[in-house]
């Protein structure tokens, strides 16, 4: 009679979203799984500028292309403030679990159109009391075949755009950025957690292209729709 694995105390853990017994290792049970890419919120790395009602709430003039993976609906909104505000390591781990499931359809959509991509830089300060920047552990999990452009930084110390409305939002991250590479010609990704205005992000894609960029988007895990 074939011998059942032997389990022991350590075999199994909870599922972070919905508390069943699976394997130690993983993070989120297959039903979790299969429900969040079966989900209406998911958009499958979209670019977001090609539908109507993203342009409608959108404010970029610079950005090319902003793909977005979901919308910032359960259990985005749960598991990313828990990563970026308290670097809490099991939304990390169900992050990076679920981000490598739906690579293949991302590396699609960007194919080779891009050269270098960068993590929305943060400021010093901001960074330094939050520890890590989101956007460049986004970015490490993405595995972009391409290098990454370093030399840009975060001049203001910006407040957080979810508590300002529409125009405010633009004057808070107005000459934000500093990029100190020469980007003739070249074609720049900026990974970012969330957009919603995309007011920040455009501020930075303007810098890049004030320095020569010709072309910059966005990959975004992502867009917060404005309601
Ligand atoms: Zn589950």
């Amino acid at each position: 009679m074939p011998s059942l694995p032997q389990a022991n105390a350590f075999s199994f853990v909870r599922c972070y979203l919905c508390d069943s017994l699976i394997y130690a290792k993983q993070s989120l049970c297959p039903v979790c799984l299969q429900a969040i890419a079966d989900s209406e919120f998911n958009l499958n790395w979209q670019d977001i500028l090609l539908r109507p009602d993203a342009n409608r709430m959108l404010k970029v003039t610079e950005l090319n292309s902003i793909y977005c993976w979901y919308e910032y609906q359960q259990p985005f909104d749960f598991l990313i403030p828990k990563m970026k505000y308290q670097a809490n390591p099991i939304a990390k781990a169900c992050l990076k679990h679920l981000i490598q499931f739906n690579l293949a359809e991302l590396y699609k959509q960007v194919k080779d159109d891009y050269d270098e991509f960068v993590p929305t830089p943060l400021h010093w300060f901001k960074y330094y009391r939050r520890g890590f920047n989101q956007a460049q552990w986004l970015a490490e999990q993405l595995k972009l075949n391409m290098p990454q452009l370093t030399d840009c930084s975060r001049l203001k110390y910006t407040k957080q755009q979810a508590k300002l409305s529409g125009k405010k939002r633009l004057d808070n991250v107005k000459n934000a950025f500093s990029v100190k590479a020469n980007l003739a010609g070249k074609r720049i990704l900026i990974i970012d957690d969330v957009v919603t205005t995309g007011a920040t992000l455009d501020a930075f894609a303007k810098t890049l292209k004030q320095a020569g960029a010709v072309n910059v988007s966005a990959i975004c895990l992502c867009w917060a729709k404005l309601t």
